[in-house]
């Protein structure tokens, strides 16, 4: 008998239909014989439309009483998919996060998942028991609930399948699988029957939501393979696992972040040390530094522009103004109209020209690219926003043919 995981998206789960069709999944694979353990998001847009209301009573709401409004989503949507289970005549229970195990830090809002003790569960599934989790949601020390940023139902899937050794971990969601480019965005993107973890994470952190990166990360630490498929479809979708088992992919795919902001401090003195001093200021303030460029020195000064995500924008200008002011240098610059598209794979590695190809196509869409990283698995390039999802199909284009 086995164990399996089973992770159902807001889409997945949206109306009393849909709500149904999960239901059908999960009873036919606990018919089959094995131990199901359900995770589920809230339904539909329910999360942005709490954010919305909440806005609207108080727009600087704590964060301790956005995660007791935001956790309430997955609650409704565990309690419906248990009662539509229960209609079609399975033994069936719903559980909170902290009803079954979830421990976390006490970062309200983005907290990160410290523990899981399954007993709860384990007790379920001793007694027949099909189990429904709510997901994104786990209890501080505070025994306060906490929300685990947006997108975090995939974590909770993970944790529970690795700390339970569950043979399987799927993740349904509204696409077939994980695909080389958002298939919403590009038609012509290909399903991947596999890809690594490792190229996944890539992704997943340069924008891909299709999975929380955090759910790979962890994926990959605790060895979990994955699927990631359709709650609609049911056909075979992407499994995500350990390299070596695989040939490598020249590239697996393309993602494009749009939350992303460009600073540039220009006129710096050139001289040792003022990089040390803004970005050790930065790091001061938890501003996440992505993208980095530096000027080559001319007439005794540089320039050095970065990336931040977009919220933090606001306290990275602040410390570069008072940088400016302290170290004598022109001026701040920013530009929010920006975004990050990237390609991954591990196949770069071995082979070269894969950045020229990837500049060759943004030169002939026009395309004018304003900073570049890259290593070993991957490609960014900054651009305008309104260029991105052009940038994005003809990257495609180039790399996986017109058709
Ligand atoms: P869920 O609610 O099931 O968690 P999400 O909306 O978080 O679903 O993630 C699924 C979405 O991710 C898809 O609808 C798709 O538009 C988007 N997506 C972005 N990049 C990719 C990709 N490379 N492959 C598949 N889907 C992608
Ligand atoms: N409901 C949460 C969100 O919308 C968590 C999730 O869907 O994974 O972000
Ligand atoms: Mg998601």
């Amino acid at each position: 008998m086995s164990l399996i995981v089973q992770k159902f998206g807001g889409t997945s789960v949206a109306n009393t239909e849909r709500i149904f069709n999960v239901a059908d999944i999960v009873t036919k694979t606990y018919e089959k014989g094995n131990d199901v353990v359900v995770v589920v998001s809230a339904q539909g847009d329910t999360t942005d439309e709490f954010i919305e209301k909440a806005n609207e009573i108080n727009p600087n709401a704590s964060k301790r009483e956005m995660d007791m409004l935001l956790s309430a989503g997955e609650q409704i949507s565990a309690s419906l998919l248990a009662m539509a289970i229960e209609k079609l005549g399975f033994p069936v229970v719903s559980l909170l996060g902290w009803q079954a195990g979830f421990s976390t830090s006490s970062t309200y809002g983005s907290a990160r998942i410290k523990r899981v003790t399954p007993d709860r569960i384990r007790k379920e599934i001793d007694k027949k028991n099909i189990v429904i989790v709510t997901g994104f949601q786990g209890v501080n020390k505070y025994d306060d609930m906490t929300t685990l940023g947006r997108g975090g139902s995939d974590t909770s899937a993970v944790a529970i399948a690795a700390v339970m050794h569950a043979d399987l971990c799927q993740i349904f969601t509204d696409v077939e699988g994980v695909f080389t480019a958002d298939p919403r965005k590009v038609p012509k993107a290909r399903k991947l029957d596999v890809i690594s973890y490792d190229e996944m994470l890539e992704l997943a952190t340069l924008g891909a939501q299709v999975l929380n990166n955090r759910s790979v990360e962890m994926a990959k630490k605790y060895n979990i393979e994955l699927e990631v498929l359709s709650s609609l479809t049911r056909v075979p979708g992407t499994i995500v696992k350990e390299e070596s088992k695989m040939e490598k992919m020249l590239i697996s795919g393309i993602a494009k972040d749009n939350d992303v902001a460009r600073i540039s401090i220009i006129g710096v003195p050139d001289k040792p040390g003022l990089a040390f001093r803004i970005f050790s200021k930065l790091a001061a303030k938890k501003v996440n530094v992505d993208v980095i460029l530096q000027s080559v020195g001319r007439d005794s000064t540089k320039d050095i522009s970065f990336t931040v995500p977009q919220s933090m924008m606001q306290d990275a200008i602040h410390v570069c103004n008072s940088f400016v002011e302290v170290n004598g240098a022109m001026h701040v610059v920013y530009d929010e109209n920006v975004s990050k598209v990237s390609i991954v794979g591990a196949g770069m590695e071995t082979h070269p020209g894969v950045a020229a190809t990837m500049f060759e196509s943004l030169f002939d869409a026009d395309i004018n690219i304003q900073m570049i990283s890259t290593s070993e698995i991957k490609i960014s390039v900054l651009i305008a926003r309104d260029d991105a999802d052009k940038a994005v199909t003809a990257i495609h284009n180039k790399f996986f043919g017109e058709d």
